[in-house]
């Protein structure tokens, strides 16, 4: 079994992949306000995972209340 370990977002702040990556499944819920990322398929380091899925969601029921 073979991993990449490697997040789909190639940006400077990926220091995050000791930890290992986050595959998102078409099962993860996707904040509305980042669907348009396509974030299905992908790989994320704990850093993206947590900063676009995560706590989006969490800002995100915020704001509903
Ligand atoms: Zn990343």
């Amino acid at each position: 079994m073979s991993k990449t370990s490697k997040c789909s977002l190639q940006s400077s702040v990926c220091d995050d992949i000791t930890n290992g990556t986050v595959f998102v499944t078409d099962r993860a819920k996707i904040p509305e306000t980042n669907l348009d990322m396509n974030l299905v398929g992908k790989e994320l380091c704990r850093h993206h995972y947590n900063k676009l899925i995560v706590n989006e969601n969490y800002r995100l029921m915020k704001v509903a209340k």
